[in-house]
This record gives structure tokens, sequence and C-alpha cells, in this order.
């Protein structure tokens, strides 16, 4: 089928009134810059739509492109024909023909006259449309209910435009358009899925990761930094902001408090994300937490975690089960990295049996006693490296660091 159009609608923002225009124009920047790599394909606004003119780009490609902007729920590929009777069945008979129906498919047609001067009132047109459609092709049957087939043919002036698919997009929120928040990425399957999450509900994201030379090799950095290269194929850009956290891990050993090592590291990167937080803009911090997955992750121990920050802690995944966050990360282009096998600084350190249940006292005591942990916090900040990646961007080995390559 040669498409003249695709058809782009809005997501569940069209319902935000005054908010409309601003996230409007957000979509409409990002799909312009979607298009730069398709020179001929045109865009033309109207209320609560966006349609693309083709001019002979390719359809599936571009949907496949398309599909990925946030903020519209789906697309439909259109064809336009003349606004006469005739060239409209015409053209219906050949969207039917090309789905090569072996069962039989319930089907109607949807006409919206918006061209008054249009001789067929809506209602007519479904009929004088439908009955030579339902003689051409005998598994169609009526079903006005819920067809699994609709044509929908919208009749206007300059022409008819006729459609019947509807590919599912990604919907959400436009890019950016709800405000910044530091994203707290590990090297796992969960981190970069959270990130997702939030960047569909408009959120931009600025990653964070906590690493421990020469406890965590090079290439656990790499793997972090690829996964935050396809992030921001969803975000255009994304920051990433690289922490060394080797001397306050350090300083969590031989306490004689192993069990609580993971409750005390993973306060102080709240501390630490905070601190970046304030410096960036950014007003919340999102972690890839999922209730009850690991010791850390349980209740009492979130409780005692996030009490080390005042900003928001968003766990997107929180009510997930692993196997449907998986099936996100393979979605979303992450888990082939993922699932490589470089340790993260937190796995290195999992003491045998890490609390379920911590003290906040006993927490606050044992940090409390660690008296340069405030400056270890502030020199982490002042050492933090941010680099700025594209998809385009080349993730090339670290030399700067002064470790030897043999090392690992
Ligand atoms: P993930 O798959 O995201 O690593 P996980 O199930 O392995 O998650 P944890 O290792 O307990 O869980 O980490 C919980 C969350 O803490 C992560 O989702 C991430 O947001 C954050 N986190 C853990 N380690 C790091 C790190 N080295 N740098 C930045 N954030 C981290
Ligand atoms: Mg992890």
């Amino acid at each position: 089928m040669k498409y003249d159009m695709l058809l782009l609608r809005f997501g569940e923002f069209t319902l935000k009134g005054k908010n409309r225009n601003r996230f409007e124009k957000t979509i409409i920047t990002h799909v312009k810059s979607v298009l730069a790599s398709y020179p001929s394909a045109e865009i033309q606004k109207e209320y609560g739509r966006l349609y693309i003119a083709l001019n002979g780009e390719n359809a599936p490609e571009l949907i496949a492109e398309l599909k990925k902007i946030f903020g519209i729920v789906s697309i439909s590929p259109v064809v336009v024909c003349a606004s006469q009777l005739d060239k409209i069945i015409e053209t219906g008979a050949s969207f039917i023909e090309q789905m090569e129906l072996l069962t039989e498919t319930t089907f109607k047609v949807t006409a919206k006259r918006a061209w008054k001067a249009f001789p067929h009132p809506s209602q007519e047109m479904n009929h004088l449309v439908g009955s030579p459609l339902l003689k051409k092709f005998p598994l169609l049957k009526v079903s006005m209910r819920n067809p699994e087939l609709q044509l929908r043919v919208e009749i206007r002036e300059q022409g008819t435009y006729i459609y019947c698919e509807v590919i599912p997009a990604v919907g959400g929120f436009p890019r950016g358009s709800n405000g910044k928040a530091m994203l707290l990425l590990s090297g796992g399957i969960d981190s970069p899925v959270a990130g997702f999450s939030s960047m569909r509900r408009g959120l931009e994201v600025d990653c964070v990761h906590f690493y421990s030379y020469p406890f965590t090799s090079r290439k656990a950095k790499e793997k972090v930094l690829e996964l935050a290269k396809v992030l921001s194929g969803y975000a255009g850009s994304v920051k990433v902001h690289l922490v060394p956290f080797t001397e306050i891990q350090t300083s969590f050993t031989g306490l004689g408090q192993d069990n609580l090592i993971i409750t005390l590291m993973r306060r102080s990167m709240l501390r630490i994300a905070t601190m970046l937080a304030e410096r960036e803009g950014a007003l919340a911090i999102v972690t890839g937490d999922s209730l009850g997955q690991v010791a850390s992750q349980t209740l009492p121990s979130m409780n005692v975690i996030g009490k080390a920050t005042e900003l928001p802690l968003l766990r997107p995944l929180v009510m997930m089960d692993k196997s449907e966050i998986i099936e996100i990360s393979k979605q979303i282009g992450t888990y082939e990295l993922s699932i490589l096998p470089y340790e993260d600084c937190c796995t290195l350190f999992v003491p045998k049996s890490p609390t379920t249940n911590p003290n906040l006292r006993v927490v606050e005591r044992i940090e409390a006693s660690i008296s340069a942990l405030p400056a270890m916090l502030e020199d982490a900040v002042a050492r933090t490296e941010t680099v700025l990646l594209t998809p385009d961007s080349v993730i090339e080995a670290d030399r700067e660091d002064g470790i030897d390559d043999n090392w690992f």
C-alpha cells in the first residue's frame, strides 16, 4: 500500500487545559528532530493531532521512529483520495485487499463528513461505502459494536483521508515537559527501565552513577555509559554524573556492622544525589527499586534509606514483577547491555546477610561515628565528572584514571 500521510494522535496531556500548547510545541519540536533525516516529509498541525505528509518518504521506517516520541499514543498510515464516492470506495477496497483476509472478519465503515458541501452525510456514507465492500469481500461481516476492522473515512474539501490501522505508540508526556530528576543508574536491569519510565512521564533525567575503582572495573563504567547512551536516544541527550565512591564505601567496612553496609551505602548515594540535584536544578530522585526484590528494597529498608533525602524518591518499578521489568528492558534496548557481567560497586560489597530490617537509630549512630563522612560526601561531589551523551557518542575507555589495564 502506498500511503500519503501519517496521522499522529496525542496522548492524555490533551486533557490538561493551559499546558496543552506547551506540550504540543514540545512534541512538534521532537517530531521535527526526527524528520530532519526525512527531508521530503512535512508536518501539518491540526487541533489535537498532527499529520505528516510523506511525499515519498518510507512509511514503515518513519513510523518506527515516530512511535518512540513521548506524548504520541498512536499512528495511522493514511491514503488520501479525491472526495468522490467512486474514488473513496475504490481506495477502501484496496485497503482491504492488501490485508489478504483468510478468516471471517468483523467490519464497519466509520465516515465523517467534515466538508459539508459533500453530497452524502456521514451515516449515508457508511452504507454507500460499506455495501460494495461487503459484496466484494465475502469474508467481511458487519459488526457495529466491536469490529476487528474499522475503515475510517474522513471527507474534507481538499481530499478524503482513509485509514484502518491504528498502531500503538509509546504515549506518556512530551519530552522533558514535567521537570527534572536525578536517576541513580547502576549497570543492572532495573535502573535503566526506571529511567525510561521517568522520561516517558515527561521527566528530564540526569544520570548519577557511583563507581569504586579499583573494586569495579573500567568496563563497568563503560557499560553504564553505554546504557545512558541508549537512554539518550529517548531524550535527545543525557547528562551522566560519575561519582567516585571508593572512599565512602570502604569507610563502611571494618565497622563490625557488615549487615548494614548496603543501607549505609544507599543513604550516602542519596545524599550525594541530593547535592547534585540541587546543583542541577532537579526536584526528585529516581531509583530502580522494586518492592521486596532484594534486602535493601523491603519496606523497612526503604524507610531507613529514604530518610537520607528530603527530595521525593520516585520508584517507577516499585510494584512491578521482575519479568515485567525484563520485558520492558528488552523493548527499550537496554537488556543485552544490562546482562553483561561487569561488577557493580554494590555487588562486590554485598555481605552474607544484608539486613532486611535496619534500625534507623543504629544507622544514624554509625554515620555519626564516621566523623569524616560529611567531608567525604562533599569531596565526592567535587570530584564528580559529568559527561553529556547523545545517541552518536562514542564511549571510549577512560585512560585518565591512572589505573593499569592489567589490574583487572
Ligand atoms: P539495578 O538492576 O538497577 O542495578 P538492582 O535490583 O540490582 O537494580 P540494587 O543493586 O539493590 O538493585 O540497587 C537498587 C537501586 O539503587 C538501583 O536500581 C539504582 O537506582 C541504585 N543503584 C545501585 N547501585 C548503584 C550505582 N552503583 N550507581 C548508581 N545507582 C545505583
Ligand atoms: Mg544493581
